[in-house]
């Protein structure tokens, strides 16, 4: 093998969502892209709800329509009072059409996103896709190097981190995270059920954390339920048929009474953000870059404008004939990146705590916020807004009735 078929723009660790969005974006820029994706060791039954901006970001590298196919749409979001205090919230209906959308966004199990994006980056010219990990990487300054488990040797301008939140690509660059965990678990399922969810997504606010129902296509559903460690274990050992009339029961029987199917997966929360995205001509893409709970769906959402800033700066330094690894490119991948995953990781953690805090005066405070968003339509647009990162607040071609 020559030393050319070993040298590329950009090497993207990690086939994750993350990492496969970024290699699809990157490789239609123009890059010459090589993605690691070794094959997943566990089945992913999760469900992301894509939001707002990712709708544009996938649109404009063409899998959005494919997602919307196989997907739920959310077009109201509803919040709920699920606690016994004192001090309890006003119930909050959030509609997208008050922003004239037609849906915030839409739910789709992770498999079939990921099934999407296999497909999808199986199909692009500037993109070879090689199923092993990265066993090491190492940094120089003009490139950098990755050396796979069958020894073969690989050099890029640029890596792109996607490689998970115990990234190796991190630690070489000596990227550090600020990690706090938060005293809670978030227990992912699905069921189905057998009164229509209207395209309705309800958060219910409880005293350990959002009890959460998504709709997924049809009469079925997921949820994220975030609780303390006792009832995660409680959940996980529960029978299905114990279990089905709980979350019936919890949810007021909303959706009419439920059967769940499928494994329960539980999640330990916490909240990790890197202290850089980008140096070292290493750009940190998804949760290598930020973990944050499954409280408001940011998670991947935020990993998707990961992936769409760097393929836009590494692309322009490509067409300008510049080096898309360079000091200059990853900074200001930094400074893009950073703003924005920092707002949101802080607006989560608040809300997370703030459900758990048996504080009187910050339930009176949520309860005061809320009582605001149900009531003046302009902060209430801006809630929304910010919820699915959009600056602007204009509809989007994707997204507009
Ligand atoms: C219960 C739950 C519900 C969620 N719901 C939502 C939601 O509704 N909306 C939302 O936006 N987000 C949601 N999230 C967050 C979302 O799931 C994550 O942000 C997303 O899965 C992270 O994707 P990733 O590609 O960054 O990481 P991963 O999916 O962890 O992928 C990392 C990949 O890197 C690979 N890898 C690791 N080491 C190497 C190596 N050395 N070489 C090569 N490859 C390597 C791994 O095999 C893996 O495939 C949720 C999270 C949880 C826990």
């Amino acid at each position: 093998m020559n030393r050319d078929e070993n040298e590329f723009d950009v090497i993207v660790v990690g086939g994750g969502p993350a990492g496969l969005i970024a290699a699809i974006a990157l490789a239609k820029r123009g890059l010459r892209t090589m993605l690691l994706a070794p094959s997943p060791q566990h089945e992913d039954r999760r469900t992301t709800a894509l939001l707002g901006s990712s709708a544009d970001i996938l649109s404009a590298i063409g899998i959005w329509q494919a997602i919307v196919d196989k997907a739920a749409p959310l077009r109201r979001l509803r919040l709920a009072d699920g606690t016994r205090r004192l001090v309890r919230t006003p119930e909050v209906l959030f509609d997208s059409r008050e922003l004239g959308l037609n849906a915030f966004g839409h739910n789709i199990a992770n498999e079939d996103l990921l099934a999407i994006l296999r497909e999808t980056s199986a199909r692009q010219t500037n993109l070879e896709i090689v199923a092993q990990p990265a066993s090491a990487v190492t940094l120089h300054d003009d490139s950098a190097s990755v050396v796979l488990p069958d020894g073969r040797s690989l050099s890029a301008k640029l890596i792109v981190a996607a490689d998970g939140r115990h990234s190796i690509c991190r630690t070489a660059a000596n990227i550090k995270m600020a990690k706090r965990s938060l005293p809670q678990f978030a227990v992912a399922l699905n069921f189905s059920h057998t009164r229509p969810h209207h395209d309705v997504s309800t958060e219910f606010h409880t005293e350990s954390g959002p009890f959460t129902l998504v709709p997924m296509p049809g009469s079925r559903s997921s949820l994220v339920w975030v609780c303390t460690a006792k009832e995660a274990e409680r959940i996980r050992a529960a029978s299905d048929e114990d279990l089905s009339e709980e979350i019936a029961r919890k949810s007021h029987y909303i959706v009419g009474t439920v059967h769940i199917d499928g494994p329960r997966g539980v999640f330990p929360l916490g909240v990790e953000v890197a202290d850089r995205f980008g140096v070292s001509r290493i750009a940190l893409v998804g949760e290598a870059g930020h973990v944050i709970p499954p409280i408001g769906a940011q998670g991947l959402n935020l990993g998707v404008r990961d992936a769409d800033a760097i393929a836009r700066l590494a692309g322009d330094a490509i067409m300008d004939g510049r080096d898309p690894g360079a000091p200059d490119v990853l900074s200001a991948y930094d400074a893009e990146r950073r703003a924005d995953v920092r707002s949101r990781a802080v607006a989560v953690e608040m809300l997370g705590r703030s459900l758990l805090s048996g504080f009187l005066p910050v339930h009176i405070a949520r309860g005061i916020g809320l009582e605001i968003a149900a009531r003046v339509p302009f902060l209430r647009r801006n809630l929304m807004r910010s919820g699915l990162g959009r600056d602007s607040g204009k509809p989007s071609p994707t997204e507009s009735v």
